[in-house]
């Protein structure tokens, strides 16, 4: 079969400016580990949109493909990154052409952060979300394009024919940084009390996992009204619309407890207010695990109130592979267990993938999801 040498790809060239439909080159030669895929889906993110809207920036990002939850079809695989043999996942399977392929972020390897603490989001040069700017090779590594150039470095898992291209695609980073969260608060304790900061699609899929590790009461904290009704549909017995105020918010967490609080409290929410509100909301020797705070700013917490109620506060990264290869698993053994296309629109290509973006941004949409085979013109074969 002919490989292709270029794709099409929605292209962010300026924060807050339209996507720009662009055809790039790809690199003309696979290095080892490498992987050349189609993609067949692609769901946004909110640091898609934060990057979009240049809330989150880095200087030298532009230009820059987004899209870092994404599903495809390999076309070509470069050699092995050993030398012989072909390339594999992560879990040491082959990857030939014609498998459906996920992956995730880009590790080195080489780094303190690989080698000796032995955690991918710690590696220095770490290529997730975006590092990838669209005028160097290797040009188009990213979701909203056409085919994509898989990196070596790329976390990669074939993925299980059960498990759909929209739930694969958002094990990718939501359901990743969601599963990490609740490995690195501990787990849920059966019958206990669990607070959900957010009502996104993290704060959504946070909301059926802690339903599902057996918490007796899960309080899905956020807004607007359509999302805590959606909350309900994915285990939330409790639903509390920011729109009160802090004060209020607390109050009804206490009022739901007897006085007590929660005995985790998971920020998905990332707004100024969600340290102080989920200190208050924390029952004595509880845990609080900070997720979603990715802003510069955040209001001041009480130190005293952690010390005196022996809080257990700890702070949650993203996700790394193992994340990401348990959330595949998570996905298939509840696939019945709540609505998850629930959280997913109908798939645009990438002409629309600006629109949808903008969608996001005003929380008309959970997850907006690109199919770049939908895309009009197809005079790029
Ligand atoms: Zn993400
Ligand atoms: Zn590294």
């Amino acid at each position: 079969m002919t490989i292709p040498t270029s794709t099409r790809a929605a292209v962010l060239t300026r924060h807050g400016e339209p996507l720009e439909l662009q055809e790039l080159p790809l690199p003309r030669e696979l290095e080892p580990g490498a992987v050349l895929v189609r993609i067949t889906c692609a769901t946004l993110c909110g640091t898609d949109i934060e990057i979009w809207s240049g809330r989150m920036t880095f200087p030298g990002m532009l230009p820059m493909v987004l899209g870092h939850e994404m599903v495809g079809e390999v076309i070509a695989v470069g050699a092995g990154a050993t030398g012989g043999g072909g390339p594999v996942d992560a879990l040491g399977e082959p990857i030939r052409v014609g498998d459906r392929l996920g992956w995730s972020e880009s590790v080195c390897g080489a780094c303190y952060g690989c080698t000796v603490l032995r955690q991918p989001v710690a590696c220095a040069n770490r290529g997730y979300g975006f590092l990838q700017r669209s005028d160097v090779p290797p040009y188009a590594t990213a979701g909203l394009a056409e085919v994509a150039y898989v990196t070596p470095g790329a976390q990669k898992l074939r993925l299980p024919d059960d498990v759909p291209d929209t739930w694969a695609s958002a094990a990718g980073c939501a359901a990743k940084t969601v599963l990490r969260a609740f490995d690195r608060a501990g787990g849920v304790r059966p019958g206990s009390t669990v607070v959900v900061q957010g009502s996104g699609a993290l704060g959504l899929f946070a909301t059926a996992v802690a339903s599902i590790s057996g918490a007796a009461r899960v309080i899905t904290v956020g807004a607007p009204a359509s999302r805590l009704t959606l909350a309900g549909r994915f285990g939330a017995t409790d639903t509390i619309d920011i729109a009160g105020g802090s004060e209020a918010t607390i109050a009804r967490v206490h009022e739901l407890t007897g006085g007590r609080g929660a005995d985790l409290v998971l920020d998905f929410a990332g707004a100024p207010s969600v340290g102080p509100e989920a200190i208050a909301m924390a029952a004595q020797r509880g845990t609080v695990t900070i997720v979603g705070s990715t802003g510069p700013t955040s209001d001041p917490i009480p130190l005293s109130a952690i010390m005196g109620k022996e809080l257990t506060v700890v702070g949650s990264l993203n996700g790394d592979v193992s994340d990401y290869a348990r959330s595949i698993e998570f996905f298939r053994s509840f696939a019945a267990r709540f609505p998850w296309d629930d959280l997913f629109s109908a798939p645009c290509g990438l002409e629309e993938a600006g629109a949808r973006i903008a969608t996001m941004h005003r929380l008309g949409e959970v997850k907006a999801v690109i199919d770049p085979r939908l895309t009009a013109s197809k005079e790029s074969a």
